[in-house]
Parts: C-alpha cells; structure tokens; sequence
C-alpha cells in the first residue's frame, strides 16, 4: 500500500496522520499475518518500542486495528478493514502455530455475534484456534 493510501486510511479513522502513525500502519497493511509488539518491533528499528506501543494503543482507541490474544496470551493487532466507523462485525477466528508462534486470519469463519447481559461492553475478543500451519506440518513430517 502506497503512504498516500495509508494517510487516508488514517484520516478515514480520525487518526492525524504523523509520520511515525504512517509508519508503523504501514508495516501491519504490508504484512499478511497479525503482529505482536515484539514483531513490530523486530521490523521497525528506527522506532523504539514505547513509541510503537503508544501508536498501536492510538490505533486501537479509534478501531484502526483490532487486537486479540494469541495462543501464548500476547496481544496480536491486526488492520481494521472497514473504512472510518468500524461495527465489529467482522470479526473472525485466528490460528495459532505453536511450532512457528504466526498468527493467522480465518477472515472467512467468523465469530458468531452474542448478546452480552446488560451493562457488560467487550473491548476485545479472542477466538483462537491452536496448533500446525500447514508449512510445519509438511516441515515436521
Ligand atoms: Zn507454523
Ligand atoms: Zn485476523
């Protein structure tokens, strides 16, 4: 994705687009699977890792990305596809490789939606799937 798809991408969200927030959006855009700080932080050198924390937590309190816990309890952040006011509904179920620690999107088996009890508002949810990629299971076989 080009910055100048990233910068919209940003204004989109009500997020002012800085060239750290350019940054680091675009590093989760240009990646397949979700993120955990330490990743990002492994990829982005020039950036220390307060300053992406501090991004990321932007990010997420305007729903640019979503976060979900992993299958080792770390937070993951994905992009939000939704272009500005994001509904939740398109939330779906992750994988986990324990043998290579990725996440990945199951974009096409989705949460199913609850009604949560009166007075209960979920920030996140996590629904994680545990066990081979296909490429270890062909590399562990
Ligand atoms: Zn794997
Ligand atoms: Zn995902």
């Amino acid at each position: 994705m080009e910055t100048e798809e990233i910068v919209h991408k940003l204004e989109a969200k009500g997020i002012k687009p800085t060239s750290n927030r350019i940054l680091v959006m675009k590093t989760l855009v240009n990646e397949q699977n979700p993120l955990s700080l330490k990743d990002l932080e492994q990829k982005m050198v020039s950036m220390d890792k307060s300053s992406i924390f501090r991004t990321l937590t932007l990010f997420l309190e305007h729903d640019a990305v979503h976060a979900f816990e992993d299958g080792r309890g770390i937070l993951n952040y994905e992009v939000c596809e939704e272009e500005g006011e994001c509904d939740h509904h398109d939330g779906h179920i992750h994988f986990y490789c324990e043998s290579c620690h990725r996440s990945f999107c199951m974009e096409d088996i989705h949460i199913p939606s609850f009604e949560l009890p009166e007075g209960f508002y979920p920030h996140s949810v996590s629904f994680v799937i545990k066990g081979e990629c296909p490429e270890c299971r062909k590399r562990l076989r």
